[in-house]
């Protein structure tokens, strides 16, 4: 109460420099943006010196290292890891082979928690389903001893929609199969290309149910099973995976701060996780991600200090659960955040912004969609914001920002060895940075001394 009385106090008695920047002076701040290097320094770094980084693993710990000094060379204050134990699983060795009518190899991966086979793998009749609901339907005799095969028809859109419904398969599929007696499953890879590229993905069996061996086939591979099964022969499979879990480790959210000129009053926090599956370099999920958000508390630092302070959170061990996510939630749920944002959902330009910051505010949501639209992005729901760590944060009724990308080709790289930094785009992450820091710019409350941009 009475930290809150100070608080009004302070600002009603503050100058000038408590005052909202002006929309000049944020759209000077957006334009000088759009020839931001942070971003792909910090996208380019973590890819080429740690790599792959998946959750749990000495990999992953690498990259807190990492993530340590390099937000300490760039002047961020308060650099902390705030670790958390959890369960660690690693993929084994993965094959896929049809043994009969038509023997030939197939493209596989584990599915993170997939139970494991024997050395030699299984050999079994394969099954077919259209979707994991005519996988629930069928009598657990047309199921048991058999490797289940589960396809679905996921297709491209620009919000991610598809993602939800058509990754039942992965998230339901090995449960529902395992609960009939299945041998193990394998499905369609949860995704939009045509490579012969399997795309992972976390899934979790649900309590009391037996692990079974779990994959993913790549899509031209799951559309060359359909076509030998259509044949109507009997379908022979053998399948080797030798994942494991490797027990309790460390995992840890890497935080950073530009300080406010007041720190008592609601933070604002921006991030991205910093775990990755282990198949690609994780340069789209997600170094992209928290690059860009970085970048832009960057440069918000770089013209001056805040009233706010922004926090930036790496977050780890995402893909497997949301831990860091969790971990966060537990430890700084209960601090007021002024608003709250993830960048999780790739390097393409953002087309729409959406917030959930309260009734009280539409002033202040309208003022940011109106500083957007120069970059192309149109201003969606101001009842509605998403990000995967900061999820349940959402829920808990944390204001929140969302800065949607483009995701129609999101899902064709998404968890597959193809995920590299060749696949970034500088000019689009550029956009990103400019809206990004045109946000942090409405929200941050003022900043002192901003320095003149240098362009006359
Ligand atoms: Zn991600």
């Amino acid at each position: 109460m009475n930290r809150i009385l100070i608080a009004a106090l302070l600002a009603t008695a503050a100058p000038l420099s408590a005052a909202p920047l002006t929309p000049a002076q944020v759209a000077a701040l957006r334009d000088a943006a759009l020839k931001d290097d942070y971003a792909w320094d910090i996208t380019e770094g973590l890819t080429t010196e740690v790599g792959p980084r998946l959750a749990g693993t000495e990999a992953e710990a690498r990259a807190r290292a990492w993530a340590v000094a390099k937000l300490k060379a760039m002047g961020f204050a308060n650099v902390r890891v705030e670790t958390f134990d959890m369960p660690v699983w690693v993929r084994g060795e993965e094959r896929a082979e049809i043994l009969s009518p038509f023997p030939q190899n197939l493209v596989i991966t584990a599915l993170g928690n997939s139970g494991a086979t024997p050395l030699q793998g299984i050999d079994a009749e394969v099954v077919g389903f259209d979707s994991v609901e005519a996988l629930a339907a069928a009598p657990d005799e047309a199921v048991r001893g058999k490797i289940v095969f589960v396809t679905h028809a996921m297709p491209r859109t620009m919000d991610g929609s598809g993602y939800g419904q058509f990754g039942a398969p992965r998230r339901q599929g090995p449960t529902i199969a395992s609960r009939k007696g299945a041998a193990g499953i394998v499905i369609r890879s949860i995704g939009t290309d045509h490579h012969r590229n399997p795309h992972t993905g976390v899934m979790s069996f649900a309590d009391g149910v037996a692990p079974i061996p779990a994959g993913a086939l790549s899509i031209p591979d799951a559309e060359q099973l359909q076509r030998v099964l259509k044949r109507g022969k009997p379908v022979r499979m053998r399948l080797l995976l030798t994942p494991r879990n490797t027990g309790t480790h460390q995992s840890g959210n890497v935080i950073a701060e530009v300080t406010g000129r007041d720190p008592s009053l609601p933070i604002l926090l921006v991030g991205g996780h910093l775990d990755s599956w282990d198949l690609g370099t994780g340069a789209v999920d997600d170094a992209a991600g928290l690059a860009i958000a970085t970048a832009a508390a960057k440069r918000i630092m770089d013209a001056g200090r805040p009233l706010r302070t922004i926090r930036v959170v790496w977050f780890g061990a995402e893909e497997v659960g949301l831990f860091g996510g969790l971990d966060y939630r537990a430890k700084h749920g209960k601090e007021p955040h002024y608003a709250i944002a993830e960048s999780d959902f790739g390097a393409d330009r953002i087309w729409r912004v959406t917030s959930k910051l309260g009734e009280s505010r539409k002033a202040e949501a309208d003022a940011l969609a109106l500083a957007l639209a120069p970059l192309g992005i149109v201003k969606g729901s101001t009842d509605e914001a998403d990000g995967s760590d900061i999820g349940p944060m959402l829920a808990d009724g944390v204001p929140g920002v969302g800065l949607s990308q483009d995701g129609t080709h999101y899902f064709d790289l998404h968890h597959t060895p193809d995920d590299t930094l060749d696949k970034v785009d500088p000019e689009a992450l550029r956009q990103n940075v400019a809206a990004w820091t045109t946000m942090l710019a409405v929200l941050s409350g003022g900043i002192e001394e901003p320095k003149r941009p240098r362009r006359r």
